[in-house]
């Protein structure tokens, strides 16, 4: 938003979408004694490290979540902990989850990650990219939150087969229902957070049936249920370039699967890289927590260098997400004075602190914020 200054730019703000703002999208099934219980699926790469610290945070400040821990990664290729996961999930209604590797090199290895949300039905992923004062990044006052359809599309599925030899058909396959739910996902999301403009992303010049589908749906829902919502169309390629050049002017993003995945990965490097924006993924039943860019970050792990910020805003989004608003509150305010005022920064946004100096800071700013000061 153009008019979004960065002075107005609140800590609270930096933390604060709710995604479970739909009719349908219920709270979580598993609480025993007054505390929710969370599966936590640890993953591959950086993902184990980083649940350490979550549950190390949630620990010192007493937030009253367990976690459920199943063992999920790419080293095992049998299909029996996919279905040991995904029965946790749907007994706890909600997940929080490291990302896990894809081999290449397997074509019976399909992906867990789109595998969990296929079978969750977990239809909306959404991204909040807001800049961080601190953060040195090319624009400033970035403020996006992008809404991805994250259960079709099949050419993301990997709907696709060899004809004759050297003939491949990837089939791309959309559906009124789906396009309809998430696109009225992202009304009410506009609604509830106070959102002024939906930018709807397409190809439908050239792919004129399917993406054709997405936009009038899109388009139509706007004109007839949400007048006071301000709605326009982009098409991809252009709302590339003018997210890159300038992307004050975006509110909410509604994308397909493919292109949402693919400026969602923009928009994280806008506001700092893969180590800063958390995702959420949501649908009637269950919701699942995890980072933007759903990187595995294989190369850092075990180096105390990761940056933990998008993991712990995951946490922020789960908290939230479980109605422990001012746990959510705590926690986010500890992290953005951990990066703010405190100024701690990880490499891969130009700092040199390891890690755990920034965990160790966050549980600092726990320790001096109580939670009967929390009056917000
Ligand atoms: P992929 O899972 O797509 O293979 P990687 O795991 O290799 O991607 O991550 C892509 C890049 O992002 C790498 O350069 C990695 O170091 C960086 N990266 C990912 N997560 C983090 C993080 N939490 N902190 C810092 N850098 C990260
Ligand atoms: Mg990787």
């Amino acid at each position: 938003m153009a008019s979004k200054s960065l002075a107005l730019l609140t800590r609270r703000h930096f933390s604060s979408i709710r995604p479970h703002i739909y009719p349908g999208t219920r709270l979580p099934h598993a609480k025993y004694g007054g505390r929710h219980t969370v599966t936590m699926l640890p993953g591959d790469g950086i993902g184990p490290e980083m649940m350490e610290h979550i549950k190390r945070i949630f620990s010192f400040a007493h937030f009253p979540v367990d976690f459920e821990t199943v063992e999920l990664n790419s080293k095992d290729l049998n299909a029996t902990s996919l279905e040991f996961a995904l029965m946790a999930c749907e007994r706890n209604g909600i997940a929080i989850k490291g990302n896990i590797e894809t081999k290449f090199d397997h074509p019976d290895f399909i992906s867990r990650n789109v595998e969990i949300r296929r079978r969750l039905d977990l239809y909306a992923n959404i991204l909040h990219c807001v800049s961080i004062p601190t953060v040195p990044t090319r624009h400033k006052g970035i403020d996006i939150v992008l809404i991805r359809e994250n259960t079709e599309g099949r050419e993301y599925s990997g709907l696709e087969h060899e004809t004759i030899k050297g003939v491949i058909e990837s089939i791309k396959l959309v559906t009124r229902r789906n396009i309809e739910r998430i696109a009225r996902y992202t009304f009410e999301f506009a609604a509830a957070n106070n959102r002024k403009k939906v930018t709807a992303v397409h190809k439908a010049n050239i792919q004129k049936l399917g993406d054709g589908l997405f936009l009038q749906v899109a388009r139509d829902m706007a004109k007839a249920e949400y007048p006071y919502i301000e709605f326009e169309a982009m098409i991809v390629d252009n709302a590339s370039m003018q997210l890159v050049s300038r992307p004050q002017q975006f509110d909410i993003m509604l994308m397909p699967n493919l292109y949402g995945n693919i400026i969602s990965n923009i928009a994280c490097g806008l506001v700092g890289g893969p180590g800063l924006v958390s995702g959420i993924n949501v649908g009637d039943k269950y919701a699942l927590f995890e980072t933007g860019t759903r990187n595995t970050g294989t190369a850092l792990a075990g180096k105390n260098v990761a940056n933990p910020t998008a993991f712990i805003r995951a946490a922020v989004d789960m908290l939230r997400y479980l109605g422990l608003d001012a746990d959510a509150h705590r926690l986010s305010d500890a992290l953005f004075a951990t990066l703010t005022e405190q100024c701690l920064h990880t490499a891969d946004i130009g700092g040199s602190e390891k890690t755990s100096t920034l965990i160790d800071s966050i549980i600092d700013n726990l320790a001096t914020t109580p939670k009967e000061a929390e009056a917000h």
